[in-house]
């Protein structure tokens, strides 16, 4: 995301130089530049203790397909405690223990996914609104569920490869 005005004020932001970044958007009322950034979002792999079965969500506003939990980071929220708390909101389970994987940037929503997978016990999955349906599945059937070359089977190709 690139500010052109202030959001903080609202007066429009000029270029300055701000050294090795070069030109960056600037208010001169409040003294400060606003670097572009992408917004960072978790994107959570959960998997059962003995890691045999992944739970996995279809949002139709999303995708068509299955996708892994995943949201954004609240301001003054670490990504391990959103982690944990989108989990929980998402498909009710609670985590018992989160571990970062790899960080991905997702151009369409000029998003940065940080990954992160957290081991659950499995249980039911209670869905919030936001979903349409979650599932448990065998890990190998998870990774021919998630769309080809999608950020949530990169995240999960990424743990399994770490696991050798
Ligand atoms: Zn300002």
């Amino acid at each position: 995301m690139e500010f052109k005005f202030c959001p903080q004020c609202g007066e429009r932001l000029v270029p300055k130089l701000c050294g090795d970044d070069g030109n960056v958007p600037f208010c001169e009322r409040c003294s400060r530049p606003f670097f572009p950034f992408s917004y960072p979002c978790v994107l959570c792999l959960c998997i059962t203790e003995d890691g045999s079965e992944i739970a996995l969500i279809k949002q139709s506003y999303v995708s068509e397909h299955y996708v892994c939990v995943a949201g954004y980071i609240k301001q003054g929220e670490t990504p391990e405690s959103a982690a944990v708390r989108e989990v929980m909101e998402e498909i009710g389970l609670e985590t018992v223990s989160c571990r970062y994987v790899k960080s991905y940037y997702y151009e369409k929503r000029d998003n940065l996914m940080l990954g992160y997978v957290c081991k659950v016990k499995k249980g039911r999955l209670v869905t919030s609104c936001e979903v349409d349906s979650a599932e448990w599945f065998p890990v190998k059937k998870g990774q021919e569920l998630l769309r080809n070359s999608s950020i949530a089977q990169l995240l999960l190709k990424d743990y399994l490869g770490g696991m050798e």
